[in-house]
């Protein structure tokens, strides 16, 4: 048996939670991959290292005096490594940064120092092998991830190695320019390590013990999900259940590896399975239900468009030619609404309107700023019936104004678009109903 373990900036924020993630490694030989993310949050008013890094290297890219910065950074690890009891000496690596960082070596490179340090005391604690992500993990000059050239030369160093460290988060090109994954992106990394190790499971250590049905900032206390397969992962993550990168099933889905997130506080909760497929059916009706915030809809009216043929790809063009990807595109007879990101469209507002008007003629065009889109969830929706019925009566029985429902057509989603201030409640109404009331 072979393990891939991932621990994320939480577990490994200070002493105490590094030495609950050396009683979790050692209690088992399986646990022989270890993924380290950089040190996160010890409490909820500190600052992640990688966002001290960004901040530090903002610092050195405008030219100013970055020491102070870098130094509180340093403190971070001393204080790992001093209540550790090692001797780690990182002084030649912070000369190494320091200079690298006076070189401008970029935004990437500075972030990928978190996890890269985080790793070198991290192998020194349990005495494995460091293996720097920069050799192994490979991207292009574009920043993609390679995964089919990272994957021959991974799987090769790891015949040489029995126990090992690999810091998550980043790589680096063939000329060894570091590159990074989006934020969150030690998921990955832990993934790629177990397709590469041909692991029979990627543990992935957090601090909460499973996925959970609602994100636990909104509902109190929500149930954890037992199993969940990928596709539904993806859909939740995608939509801001943060607790796996949504890219980081793509690796073990490929060999059918299960990921099993665990809770390095509370070892002993069997935490959630994400596998391929199940038999299993889920614990409620949802599997589980995501959303975010900050969506704006445009929404085009026409008479009889849906008899004018190419309409539905003129109006995406609108937005494609604006360098604008789409969310949702739920249509009627006469409307097609867009749904896109706003961050993203207030920038080309005008651009996209005129676009739309010279490619569609439409009767008129309305935008919407004020949406939240929220993602229920679920393998066993489509064997239920009424589910979209029950998530009416829920949201009307608050209150809550629904502008939007869109089923995908693979059944496993509904789509709902209701107002910002409305989305917390929305959320805690869609969860009440289906996991407590367990309609
Ligand atoms: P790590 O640092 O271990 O990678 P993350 O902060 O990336 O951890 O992810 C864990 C956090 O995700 C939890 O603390 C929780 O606040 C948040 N979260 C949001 N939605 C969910 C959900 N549905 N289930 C579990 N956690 C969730
Ligand atoms: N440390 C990185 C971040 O904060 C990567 C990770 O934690 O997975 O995004
Ligand atoms: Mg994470």
């Amino acid at each position: 048996m072979v393990k891939v373990v991932k621990f994320g900036g939480s577990s490994l924020a200070s002493a105490e939670q590094f030495k609950k993630v050396g009683d979790i490694i050692r209690s088992e030989a399986d646990r022989k991959y270890v993924v380290p993310s950089a040190p996160g949050k010890r409490n909820g008013a500190d600052t992640k290292v990688t966002d001290m890094l960004y901040g530090c290297y903002a610092l050195a890219e405008e030219g100013k005096d970055f020491t102070a910065a870098l130094d509180k950074i340093r403190e971070r690890y001393d204080e790992i490594i001093t209540g550790l009891g090692l001797k780690t000496d990182l002084s030649g690596e912070f000369k190494t940064i320091t200079e690298n960082f006076k070189k401008k070596a970029g935004v990437q490179y500075a972030a990928s120092r978190g996890e890269y340090l985080n790793g070198i005391i991290m192998a020194d604690y349990l005495g494995f092998t460091f293996l720097d992500a920069a050799e192994v993990i490979i991207f292009d000059e574009d920043g993609n991830f390679l995964a089919e050239d990272t994957n021959v030369v991974l799987s090769k160093k790891l015949k040489e190695l029995d126990n090992v460290v690999l810091p998550g988060f980043y790589g680096a090109t063939r000329d060894g320019v570091v590159k990074t994954f989006s934020r969150g992106g030690s998921d990955i990394t832990g993934s790629i390590l177990a397709r590469a190790a041909g692991a029979d499971i990627y543990e992935n250590w957090t601090d909460v013990s499973g996925f959970l049905v609602a994100d636990p900032r909104i509902v109190k206390n929500p149930e954890v999900i037992t199993t969940i397969t990928y596709k539904e992962l993806r859909e939740l993550s995608y939509m801001g259940a943060t607790v796996l990168h949504e890219d980081a099933i793509f690796p073990v889905r490929k060999s059918g590896i299960p990921i099993n997130i665990r809770n390095t506080n509370r070892p002993e909760d069997p935490g959630t399975m994400i596998v391929e497929n199940t038999c299993k059916q889920s614990d409620f009706t949802i599997t589980g239900v995501a959303g975010k915030k900050g969506f704006v809809s445009i929404n085009i009216e026409k008479d009889q468009m849906n008899s004018e043929t190419g309409f539905g790809r003129r109006a995406l063009e609108a937005f494609e030619l604006s360098g604008i990807s789409f969310e949702h595109m739920p249509s009627g007879i006469d409307t097609l609404s867009v749904f896109v990101h706003k961050p993203e469209f207030e920038g080309k507002e005008q651009q996209v309107l005129a676009a739309i008007h010279r490619l569609t003629a439409p009767d008129s065009v309305d935008i919407d700023s004020d949406v939240a889109l929220i993602a229920v969830v679920g393998r066993s929706m489509k064997s239920n019936h009424g589910v979209a019925a029950r998530i009416f009566a829920a949201l009307a029985h608050n209150n809550i104004n629904i502008k939007m429902i869109d089923q995908g057509s693979s059944e496993l989603n509904i789509i709902i678009g209701v107002s910002n201030n409305d989305f917390d409640n929305a959320i805690k109404a869609i969860y009440d109903i289906f996991v407590t009331a367990k309609l």
